[in-house]
């Protein structure tokens, strides 16, 4: 569960800081190199407590207050003023789901509530089809008014941010140790990753992990300068009933777990872009993978059988497991 990515610490040196913190129900590994203990620390500490606040202000889930749950519990067709971060990641993903087709929604909040997979404990049954089918929401279901100032369609429509705010956090995790003057790092929460710069003038090397083996990669990637990679898996959080994976990761056209994929990989420049394309990704199968090259983004998908499809942008700087670089 806790690293979707493996860093290989192959590559670490003795030089390197790391320091881990759980936020976003994951933990967060920092990796510094190439810095002072001191200036690394308080970079850190900052960039955590920022990444902490993007949590609170997105999440749906918990005690915590914030404009999204507000938004959600609004009178449906009654606009409401948005803050202009919520709108502006609103924006982006309404983006990412007209491009993708509707494969990713950024409003299926209240059918994430239904399976349940966002809460503790993770459910062990799947809905009835009676209230799966009550709780999809129509393609159109967030309309902007004007401004910053938002309506929901009708109570279908809830935001869940849960596909592209742990990207956007680890951005702004990023653009922290950035300013800290920070020049060679890595945020990885729990297999979504931002890296800059280098390793020891080497890139960074990065494990993706095997959907089904535990403790195995499918191969790796050498990367260096300022790029993310996240992926998303039907391993990250799954119960099985009557032999069947339900997963959180869901279709928006029939409100059941997506079935065209194992996991599915995608490396952008931001973060919240490379996690939004890889749960769009990873409903759409390797049929999306083509969009993705056009976008200029590297891109894998993991079919059910387990078979790996590359764009090729991602053919051409993946490194299978077990063989050696040149
Ligand atoms: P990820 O792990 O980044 O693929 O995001 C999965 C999370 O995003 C789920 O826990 C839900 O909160 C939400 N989600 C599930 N299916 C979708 C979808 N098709 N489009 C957008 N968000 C989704
Ligand atoms: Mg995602």
């Amino acid at each position: 569960m806790l690293s979707l990515l493996l860093i290989l610490t192959a590559c670490s040196s003795n030089a390197d800081i790391h320091e881990t913190r759980f936020i976003m129900g994951t933990l967060v590994e920092f990796t510094i190199a190439g810095s002072e203990q001191s200036r690394s620390d308080l970079a850190i500490s900052e960039a955590a407590a920022e990444m902490q606040r993007i949590e609170d202000a997105f999440t749906i889930y918990g005690d915590v207050k914030n404009a999204v749950k507000a938004f959600n519990a609004s009178p449906a067709g009654m606009p409401m003023e948005l803050p202009v971060e919520v709108a502006r990641l609103l924006t982006t993903s309404l983006l990412v789901q007209q491009q993708s087709h509707g494969a990713f929604h950024p409003a299926l909040g209240t059918l994430n509530l239904l399976w349940g997979f966002s809460g503790q404990p993770t459910p062990s049954h799947h809905p009835s089809d009676s209230a799966i089918i009550q709780a999809i929401p129509s393609r159109l279901c967030i309309r902007h008014a004007d401004n910053n100032t938002w309506l929901r369609i009708n109570n279908r429509c809830r935001l869940d941010f849960g596909a592209i705010a742990k990207g956007y956090a680890i951005d702004r995790g990023m653009d922290i140790l950035k300013k800290h003057g920070i020049r060679n790092a890595i945020i990885n929460a729990g297999g979504d990753i931002r890296l800059i710069g280098s390793h020891s003038g080497q890139a960074w090397r990065i494990g993706l992990r095997h959907p089904r083996n535990k403790g195995q990669v499918l191969g790796t990637l050498a990367l260096s300068g300022d790029i993310s990679i996240v992926t998303s898996g039907d391993y990250e959080r799954y119960f099985i009933q009557d032999g069947k994976r339900y997963h959180h990761i869901l279709d928006p056209q029939n409100g059941w777990p997506a079935t065209a994929s194992q996991s599915a990989t995608v490396i952008a420049d931001r973060a919240a872009l490379a996690d939004a394309w890889s749960t769009a990704l990873f409903v759409q199968g390797a049929a999306g993978l083509n969009d993705l090259q056009k976008k200029g983004y590297a891109a894998m998908a993991v079919d059910q059988a387990g078979k790996m499809h590359f764009n090729k942008a991602m053919q051409s700087i993946f490194l299978p497991a077990g063989k050696t670089q040149q």
